[in-house]
């Protein structure tokens, strides 16, 4: 097998209305072809669940950057889906990676249905 990396690992929710918006946001920033992509219901709210899979990635794949899309409406959050519970999970999904693999740089975002605004 040969050796092939890659800029960036994204962590996204499953939820089909922000796929391309996410998709073309990592385009714009020079991503093509250039990011492994988790899809699972929630994102940062799911993290747990894929941490194998995190973890394949960056063995196999080497990215620099991990990108965290949480979105509004999500339905894996239920009725109770305010902006401060994804702020809190997005920040906390940030925290558990950069103590797993500090030496990762990690973006987070909340997608709304007209844009993708960053988390600092
Ligand atoms: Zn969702």
């Amino acid at each position: 097998m040969s050796k092939h990396t890659c800029t960036a690992l994204v962590i996204s929710c499953t939820d089909f209305r922000f796929v391309t918006m996410i998709r073309d946001l990592l385009v714009g920033s020079g991503l093509k072809d250039n990011y492994d992509l988790i899809a699972t219901p929630g994102a940062s709210l799911g993290l747990e669940k894929i941490a194998d899979s995190i973890s394949t990635s960056i063995r196999l794949h080497e990215p620099e950057n991990i990108y965290i899309f949480d979105h509004e409406d999500c339905g894996a959050y239920g009725e109770d889906n305010p902006r401060e519970a994804h702020m809190r999970n997005l920040k906390k999904a940030k925290e558990l990676l950069i103590q797993n693999y500090h030496n990762k740089k990690v973006l987070t975002y909340i997608s709304g249905f007209d844009k993708i605004e960053e988390i600092l």
